[in-house]
């Protein structure tokens, strides 16, 4: 179903003289051969080679417009980064300077207005301690090393999302450095197009050097795990997947196969064994969290932790790995879950079936997520009822090989229920962008990519061309 996400070593960057970049940043600027290029051009995926032109840490907005600039002049292109979680679909980097924006790290929040502001390098965890000290809550993701400005731009779905939605369409203000290198404030009232565009609309518009949106007042919610064995994964599916559908928006869940591996870092009862994972966070009361549980309880885990807890406990719930990590994936968003699907979906990943992936998972869509957001951007919701997803490690290319085959092989196993959309924050390889909106949105996103990035500077990891341009490699 897809190509391995990682990139081939690109040719040698055309000779170009590119000595007017290295007095930029304060010198955090490293081209091919200097001795620092090799770490600085790492991203959090570690399976993906990227080989850019120069790459560039600046600390503030001022620093990045100077980057843009020279950028363009040099006849080179832009592509922002934060950690690299999604570098796989970045595709060639020879012509391009890579902005990696981990150097702006500030965090504020402001409890009367329940905003949080972050600069472009903040890591979700950083915003979840920051907002938690005041009692609030924030639309992270299952990731404590995940980007928030790149979650944010792609959507961003997190353990709130069937009630409060997307964080994309929590975001109440970006600062920009625009195409030609101006730094600008996109919110509701100033360059409203842009505003528009940038929540969802990814990084094809400019390079956001700071963020703001809404927290949310509350610091406890009911959140675990319910365990079974991996033998149960089609009954518990079964379940599941009838019971989500019905469940009220205060209920996030996803379901996994995890083949949890046989190392000391893993909990001794589930070390070296196939596990099915439900997790996931109940708004409400105690009460209305049990009664909402009950049919999943009714199945008699062998462990359950779902329990009152501090909200700041979830950025870690879903135990993703944390630092760089050589991972492939394969992921599509169903509109169904009928028990044809929840066979093929266990034949393909659970006991037995061979699959070397390390998890494969539904997560649990409908509520908010799909329905328009009020004064959404460019993505107002995300139609379909489950968001799969399928991950290998790829610590050698014979790993990677295999754990790619097996998760394109999951994929096709529930692509019969698929809907046209792809959720791009998960699309790790090269998709069409034009899946990942409504018909709509999308050719305003290709006008406004035309009007507001003429020359195409902007390398984004799902590019929006302006109309009648052609990408290669699409599905
Ligand atoms: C382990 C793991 C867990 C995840 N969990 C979730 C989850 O729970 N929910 C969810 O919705 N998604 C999740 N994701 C997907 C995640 O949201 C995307 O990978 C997202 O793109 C990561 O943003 P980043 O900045 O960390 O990554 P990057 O790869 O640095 O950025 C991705 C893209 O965002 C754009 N971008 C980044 N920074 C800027 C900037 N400053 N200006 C302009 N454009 C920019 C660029 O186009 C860039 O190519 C997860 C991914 C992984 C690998």
């Amino acid at each position: 179903m897809t190509a391995s996400p990682t990139v081939p070593a690109s040719a040698a960057p055309a000779a170009r003289d590119l000595t007017p970049l290295r007095d930029l940043c304060g010198g955090a600027v490293h081209l091919p051969g200097d001795p620092g290029y090799d770490d600085a051009r790492m991203p959090w995926n570690v399976a993906v080679d990227q080989r850019p032109a120069a790459v560039a840490y600046p600390a503030s907005a001022a620093e990045v417009a100077e980057v843009v600039r020279a950028a363009g002049a040099l006849g080179l292109r832009v592509a922002a980064q934060g950690t690299g979680h999604n570098a796989g679909p970045l595709g060639a980097l020879d012509d391009v300077v890579l902005v990696r924006t981990s150097a702006m790290t500030g965090v504020t929040v402001d409890p009367e207005r329940k905003v949080a502001r972050a600069e472009a390098g903040v890591l979700w965890e950083d915003v979840v301690t920051a907002v938690a000290e005041h009692g609030l809550t924030a639309l992270h993701g299952s990731s404590p090393d995940v980007g928030v400005v790149g979650y944010s731009l792609g959507g961003g779905i997190g353990w709130y999302a069937r009630k409060l939605g997307l964080q994309a369409n929590n975001v109440t203000a970006f600062e920009v450095v625009t195409p030609a290198g101006d730094v600008v404030r996109a919110d509701a009232a100033t360059n409203t197009d842009l505003f528009w565009a940038l929540r969802g609309g990814g990084g094809n518009f400019g390079v956001v050097t700071a963020l703001e949106f809404r927290v949310f007042d509350f610091d406890t919610t009911y959140a675990g795990w319910l365990v079974f064995d991996g033998s149960r994964a089609a009954e518990v599916l079964r379940t599941w997947g009838a019971w989500a559908g019905d469940a009220p928006d205060e209920v996030t869940t996803s379901w996994r196969v995890l083949n949890v591996p046989p190392i000391e870092e893993m909990p001794p009862p589930f070390r070296g064994r196939t596990i099915v994972v439900i997790d996931g966070a109940v708004m409400g009361t105690d009460e209305e969290a049990e009664k909402a549980l009950a049919p999943l309880r009714a199945l008699g885990p062998e462990m359950d932790t779902f329990e009152r807890q501090p909200t700041a406990a979830l950025i870690r719930l879903h135990m993703d790995p944390e630092g760089p990590t050589p991972a492939v994936s394969d992921s599509l968003v169903l509109d169904s879950l009928p028990d044809a699907a929840i066979d093929a979906l266990v034949g393909a990943t659970g006991p037995g079936s061979g699959s070397t992936l390390i998890l494969a998972e539904l997560r649990q869509l409908g509520g908010a997520l799909g329905r328009a957001h009020e004064g959404a951007g460019a993505l107002p919701a995300l139609p379909g009822q489950f968001l799969f997803l399928a991950v290998g490690i790829a610590a050698t290319p014979e790993m990677a090989a295999k754990s790619q085959a097996d998760a394109t092989r999951a994929a096709e196993a529930v692509a019969p229920w698929q809907n046209r959309t792809y959720y791009l924050n998960l699309a790790e390889h090269t998709v069409d962008a034009a899946k990942g909106y409504d018909e709509e949105s999308y050719a305003r996103l290709q006008a406004l990519r035309a009007r507001l990035d003429p020359t195409g500077l902007m390398v984004a990891n799902h590019p929006i061309p302006a109309p009648q341009v052609e990408l290669p490699q699409q599905r």
